[in-house]
């Protein structure tokens, strides 16, 4: 886990033991090893400050859907700039961007009607945002005690202190004192791990439907306010869900009158091979979270889509009882706007969604050729988002020991041989740009194989 061969003395001298409180980057991180400083991106590569050139499987943070040089979305930003740097949105002010952007998602949002667009700076302020959303529609409502969310195990949906308490990732929790009391965690869908033997897929998903309705039914149903997921889990490991399984947990929450919120934060804008996650999986929520590719990342912004519904109580109560009293500086902020219009026409404009289900099979099915590796338990994954677990004699129930650092280790090859993946214990992510080349996905194909030879 500790090795450092692939930046050792290269990426210049004093950045060791650097002055960074860095994000989810352990101490001895910092103080053993050199940091991979990343200095320069062009279209699906990034390079480092000695100028090594590494393939981005994981499109930075699965962000850059656009690659690292579409300069649209940098002319956008400068045009921008240069009319109008800042301005914010509060108290009926806005500008044109927001208004622009806002009425874009809209309707590029079809899986169901929305009626409003509510701009933040990130999946987690998005996340956060939802639950304030759901808080004040219910107290609208008159019905106070129904406020606790329902998110569930191995699912990501961001840092800050509520979007952490939603996750279902134990690391965001220990130490923290979360999750906060009003979040309660069900089954993560993951039909390998947890399916019972003799278990269909579906029968699978009728259990975990089953155990929803009765954790809602212990709880009471009145208590329960919303429940949250991903169409396909992301940090937990990349986790399409198995088949039947939303439509029998949008059963299961629509009975008792329990919002549906999809975090969206990963899969929108065709990442999973659908314009948005729900598309694919049939889902009607009443709330959308989106980030990342909105912007393919170029700048931070993130948004809420707000059901007509919700927005409707939201619009009569604020007029009684005061305004949604929520936001941020930065909401709606014009060049982060700007550079979301411009991201969005380009996919419509180069049909984004054909373009990654013409490029997804060469990838899916060349990475899942490595499936019979005696290392690795499962290959996972749809569209451009794929999970590989690595585990013992093919079975979710024999993890490595964690001290082997298998997964770091595989990690490492990557990057020693000019590709950057995510490692999580065992579990390695891959989430390529939208506009990752045939012969890009070969290379990513081929290196994965040779850091795979040398972990076995
Ligand atoms: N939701 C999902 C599904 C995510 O994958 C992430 C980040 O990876 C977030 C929310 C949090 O987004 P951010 O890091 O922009 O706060």
């Amino acid at each position: 886990a500790k090795d450092d061969s692939a930046n050792e003395g290269k990426n210049g001298p004093g950045f060791k033991g650097h002055s960074m409180l860095a994000p989810f980057t352990a101490g001895w991180q910092t103080t053993d090893l050199h940091p991979l400083v990343i200095e320069k991106s062009e279209g699906s590569y990034v390079y480092d400050t000695n100028g090594k050139k590494y393939l981005d499987a994981l499109a930075g943070l699965w962000a850059t859907a656009l690659g690292g040089s579409e300069s649209r979305l940098v002319d956008a930003a400068m045009a921008q700039f240069k009319k109008l740097p800042f301005y914010h949105s509060f108290w009926n002010r806005t500008t044109l961007p927001s208004l622009e952007l806002a009425k874009e998602l809209l309707e590029m949002f079809t899986a169901r009607k929305m009626a409003k667009a509510f701009f933040v700076n990130s999946g987690s302020e998005a996340n956060d945002t939802q639950v304030k959303l759901v808080w004040y529609y219910n107290n609208a409502l008159g019905r106070p005690d129904k406020k606790k969310f329902i998110a569930r195990a191995k699912s990501y949906h961001g840092s800050t202190l509520i979007a952490a308490s939603l996750s279902g990732l134990p690391a965001l929790h220990q130490k923290f004192d979360l999750p906060a009391p009003f979040v309660l965690h069900t089954d993560c869908p993951h039909y390998w791990r947890h399916h019972l033997p003799g278990e269909t897929e579906e029968e699978f998903s009728t259990r975990l439907a089953n155990n929803l309705e009765q954790l809602i039914l212990k709880e009471g149903p009145d208590t329960i306010a919303a429940f949250i997921a991903e169409p396909v889990m992301g940090a937990g490991g990349v986790i399409p869900p198995p088949s039947t399984y939303f439509e029998k947990v949008q059963a299961v929450v629509k009975k008792y009158d329990i919002l549906f919120i999809a975090d969206e934060v990963i899969c929108a804008f065709g990442r999973v091979g659908t314009m948005f996650g729900c598309d694919k999986y049939n889902i009607k929520p009443d709330l959308v979270s989106l980030a990342k590719a909105l912007s393919s990342s170029y700048l931070p912004i993130g948004a809420v889509l707000v059901s007509p519904e919700i927005a409707e109580v939201i619009h009569t109560q604020s007029n009684k009882l005061g305004a949604f009293s929520h936001g941020f500086t930065y909401s709606g902020h014009p060049v982060s706007c700007a550079v979301a219009i411009e991201a969005l026409k380009i996919y419509k404009e180069r049909n984004i969604v054909d373009q990654v289900n013409k490029i997804s099979p060469r990838f899916q099915e060349g990475l899942k050729a490595y499936s019979d590796s005696p290392i690795i338990g499962e290959i996972r994954g749809t569209g451009l988002i794929l999970g590989t677990e690595f585990t013992d004699n093919k079975s979710p129930n024999d993890p490595f020991p964690p001290e082997w650092g298998v997964g770091a280790y595989f990690g490492a090859r990557c990057q020693k041989f000019g590709m950057l993946v995510r490692v999580a214990g065992d579990n390695i992510m891959m989430s390529p740009p939208y506009i990752i080349s045939p012969e890009e996905v070969d290379t990513l194909i081929r290196i994965y194989g040779e850091a795979l030879k040398e972990t076995e």
